[in-house]
């Protein structure tokens, strides 16, 4: 993309002029969330001052009309991933709340004894909704390493795969080490085994193209809120067949067909998983950050990224003490890096002083650090609306505080 057309889509997010520290705020904590067009913040102000009025239930005119702006968002989020049927997209309140819905729902038919492999870069959502299936059912969880590079080791995940495996659940992008992972070769070597896949595409989703039949996988879930877009909702996608199977998540209205105190028959999919009233406004405004990714193009702005993430890998390379976390040839625009001994939350701190805006800690990947033997990492993480400058900032920001921190 040219600095014109980058420039254009700056404008698009005012929050970009913001001040922090006196200087120009510099966004670098785009994997944690992004920052919303104002496209967006537009269709979340109307969704409240023009067609506010609860979804499924009315007759009247605003309901309607905020029932098909739900709608159309279901729509257009089955063409993003390219799902088969609009009842494989299941509205949530996030990636966390997709993978509890498939752990609870799903997980009813695991049994004691039985296992599940996950991966070392699991974040905690991809993680703790499997153990506590353990409070009803005693299921294993299997671990797949990496490589020195930050790589999943697919020999040792082939190998962890046997009778009692039951179901596989990774990341198509690791939050920390950007390490973008053979999801559809993986599911495949699942499916040889008659295994089901969960892909977890909190951090693929905002700059990859999705497409769920391609990869084969029975679950992809994912969060708005890094997509541009409002916060608070996210999506599952199921394979239809299963979700037919599964039982309801929650109970409440909106789920239901017909209620007795005897006997409760449940709504059509999508509709037995999406108990009581959504975020409906955001849901409705969701579309908008679908529109700015396909109008920006998912291609411009990998490719834009990718030219941050090796510019900023080159620039920080060049500091002594130096170590990044993450080097795999196939990697998205996540730095996560340590200099010397300097303690992440000292280096994020000072760095916020001048504007720059990096996350630190642990990332929700605590076996991760662990595995890594180390307590956190600053990490540095791009979108669309980054640039080159922004980058120069960023290094001469660590030049001034490298030598305060290093005494
Ligand atoms: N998985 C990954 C890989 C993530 O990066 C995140 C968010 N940091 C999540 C899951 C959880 O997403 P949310 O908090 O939106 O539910």
């Amino acid at each position: 993309m040219t600095e014109k057309e980058v420039t254009e889509i700056r404008r698009h997010f005012p929050i970009l002029e913001r001040k922090v520290g006196g200087r120009r705020l510099v966004y670098l904590d785009n994997t944690a969330t992004s920052q919303t067009p104002d496209s967006v913040v537009e269709a979340v102000v109307n969704g409240y001052t023009r067609t506010k009025a609860n979804v499924h239930r009315g007759v009247h005119t605003l309901s309607q009309e905020a029932t098909d702006l739900q709608e159309e968002t279901r729509r257009r989020v089955r063409d993003h991933i390219n799902a088969r049927s609009e009842r494989e997209i299941i509205f949530t309140r996030g990636t966390t709340d997709s993978i509890n819905l498939v752990a609870s729902s799903f997980g009813r038919r695991f049994r004691d004894g039985d296992e599940i492999i996950l991966t070392v870069m699991e974040h905690h959502a991809n993680i703790v909704p499997w153990q506590l299936i353990r409070s009803r059912t005693d299921v294993k969880l299997r671990v797949v390493d990496i490589n020195e590079r930050g790589e999943l080791d697919l020999d040792q995940y082939r190998s962890l795969f046997n009778e009692r495996t039951v179901m596989a659940a990774f990341c198509h992008v690791s939050n920390v080490l950007g390490t973008v992972n053979p999801v559809k070769e993986m599911t495949a070597i699942a499916h040889s085994h008659g295994v089901p896949v969960l892909v977890d595409g909190a951090q693929a989703s905002p700059h990859l193209h999705i497409d769920v039949q391609d990869i084969d996988c029975d679950f992809y879930v994912f969060s708005s809120h890094k997509m541009y877009g409002p916060t608070g909702i996210g999506v599952l996608y199921g394979r239809e067949s299963l979700l037919e199977e599964m039982p309801p998540y929650q109970g409440g209205g909106e789920m239901i067909s017909h209620v007795t105190f005897e006997h409760t028959t449940y709504a059509e999919l999508p509709f037995k998983f999406e108990a009581g009233t959504p975020d409906f406004v955001g849901i409705g405004a969701f579309v908008k950050a679908l529109d700015f990714l396909r109008d920006t193009g998912l291609d411009n702005i990998e490719a834009h990224e990718e030219e941050l993430l090796r510019y900023a890998t080159k620039r920080l390379e060049a500091i002594p003490g130096m170590r990044i976390f993450g080097t795999a040839p196939c990697k998205s625009a996540v730095i996560s890096f340590l200099v010397n001994d300097i303690h992440p939350y000292d280096l994020g701190m000072l760095l916020d002083k001048m504007g720059i805006a990096v996350r630190t800690g642990h990332h929700c990947a605590q076996p991760l650090m662990e595995r890594l033997g180390i307590p956190g990492t600053v990490r540095a993480s791009f979108a669309v609306y980054n640039t080159r400058e922004e980058v120069n900032a960023f290094i001469s920001a660590l030049d001034r505080v490298l030598p305060i921190l290093r005494g």
